[in-house]
């Protein structure tokens, strides 16, 4: 099940414009992959064959007559299924959206057509991406490529399963409070939450609007930074855009790092945190050491408060974004006696059990009464949290973390006890609250052969660094850095 193709972006863009292989021939050869692995991943939830067809062709076409395409022409990218693309069925792993197809396109879909890549599917998810290990999808689960009898992570799972197996070099996901890093974490790719405001949310159905981003996940960090350099930019349908250039992030893979600073905060590297993990940790910083990078002890106090935080602000923000699916204007719609009941049902029938939850406790957190108790506090709290990053960061270019405590869990092990599964964001919803950037890089395989991951955290906009870390990380865990 693994990615043994070795067909990073780069190379598939290369061999294209080189005219060694045509887009074509190698959507066809992405749509067979798909249709070879997906009856056992369960990745992919929608392919889109006439699209990327008719993608490939026009790529074709354009480098015989000689034009000049983007540098990424022609290579497949699969979409999560809470990302609009006109034409293309949208359904966020719910059933309520079951039948509903975009009519227009997301802003980084725009973009992504723009660079001529090459649209092949949609993936699987979490139902509205409110979970950890995609068991909450109304679509079945998607496997973890590692094995079958465990999760792949989510909410982004679909994605980063994709990416692992080899289907496509390009996934993109979106991340509220880990949902890019921590499936890319249990899947052995890199994924990437870029800066709150750098990617445009305009069509990425709205789960928590003051935290969601898009990200994008590769299997290497260069094709992360080519992919987010591709996505990123101001969008003035998007009123959190960032109206700033982007930097090109390729120039900054191979800088230096002697004399960089790195914040390693305690709290993240308590009890909690597996050991082999923690291990691999401690070996990719003494390779960073090798770099000339220079470690030291931090503490962010409040950090560990993220989770009660997080599912505060998050199902508040989503018991009202999710209002709107009542029957009438979006997919499922179960009309019974009056308008009332016809909602009543729809939305009964059409979420499933985890959305209901974050629903009701997102409307009790914002009702009279409670809205101070929890609401106002939870806001507060997420100041604090904020503030003590951006403190660090007045003394530490990065902050470094395990991304999550432990590997990809079994099926089953925590889909019982939603507080265990809301644990397995310790390390990555706190970065979302803060509204910083950070990546998950693989860091190894632990002793049964599951990978694992590092989460490196960054000011804002500052990405550049974060793929300059990463690069020379993974070129040196690979074995090539000397
Ligand atoms: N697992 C977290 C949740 O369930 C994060 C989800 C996400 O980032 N979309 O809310």
């Amino acid at each position: 099940m693994l990615n043994k193709s070795n067909q990073t972006a780069k190379k598939i863009a290369r061999k294209i414009r080189n005219r060694e292989i045509t887009a074509v021939n190698i959507a066809e050869q992405t749509l067979a992959r798909i249709r070879e692995l997906n009856p056992e991943l369960n990745a992919v939830i929608n392919i889109s064959e006439d699209l990327a067809l008719r993608q490939a062709e026009a790529v074709d076409k354009d480098i015989k007559s000689g034009k000049t395409l983007p540098p990424f022409a022609g290579v497949p990218i699969l979409i999560k299924d809470n990302i609009n693309i006109k034409g293309i069925p949208c359904t966020c792993g719910s059933k309520i959206l079951k039948g509903y197809i975009p009519l227009y396109d997301a802003g980084v879909i725009g973009r992504i057509k723009n660079s001529r890549l090459i649209i092949v599917g949609t993936t699987n998810m979490d139902e509205f991406a409110m979970g950890s290990s995609n068991e909450t999808s109304a679509y079945k689960p998607v496997k973890n490529p590692y094995s079958p009898k465990r999760v792949p992570g989510g909410s982004s799972g679909g994605s980063a399963a994709a990416v692992a197996s080899g289907m496509v070099p390009f996934a993109l996901g979106s991340d509220t409070g880990g949902s890019v890093r921590q499936p890319a974490a249990f899947c052995g790719v890199v994924g990437m939450r870029p800066t709150y405001g750098l990617v445009s949310r305009y069509g990425l159905v709205a789960f928590s609007s003051s935290m969601d981003q898009i990200g994008p996940i590769t299997e290497n960090v260069e094709d992360n930074a080519a992919l987010l350099g591709i996505i990123a930019g101001f969008d003035e349908k998007d009123s959190t855009s960032i109206n700033k250039e982007v930097p090109d992030y390729i120039d900054y893979l191979q800088k230096p790092l002697k004399g960089k600073k790195v914040g390693l905060p305690r709290e993240y590297f308590g009890d909690g945190l597996n050991p082999e993990i923690r291990e691999s940790i401690e070996n990719s910083i003494e390779a960073l050491k090798d770099r000339g990078v220079e470690f030291e002890e931090i503490s962010l106090p409040n950090s560990m408060k993220c989770i009660a935080d997080y599912y505060v602000i998050a199902n508040a923000e989503a018991s009202s974004n999710l209002a709107r699916y009542d029957g009438i204007k979006y997919g499922l719609s179960i009309r019974s006696g009056d308008l009332r009941n016809s909602y009543i049902k729809t939305r009964t029938e059409g979420f499933g059990t985890e959305v209901k939850r974050r629903i009701m406790l997102g409307t009790y957190v914002l009702s009279a009464g409670y809205y101070d108790a929890y609401y106002r506090r939870a806001q507060k709290v997420r100041t604090i949290i904020r503030n003590e990053f951006i403190r660090a960061f007045a003394d530490y270019d990065l902050i470094i973390t395990p991304t999550t405590p432990t590997v990809a869990f079994k099926f089953g092990e925590k889909l019982d006890n939603p507080l265990q599964m809301y644990l397995s964001d310790i390390y990555t919803a706190s970065v979302t609250l803060a509204g910083l950037p950070a990546i998950a890089i693989p860091c190894g395989f632990n002793s049964e052969g599951l990978p694992m991951s590092i989460q490196m955290i960054a000011p804002p906009l500052m990405e550049k660094l974060l793929y300059n870390f990463a690069y020379i990380l993974e070129t040196k865990l690979d074995g090539n850095g000397g």
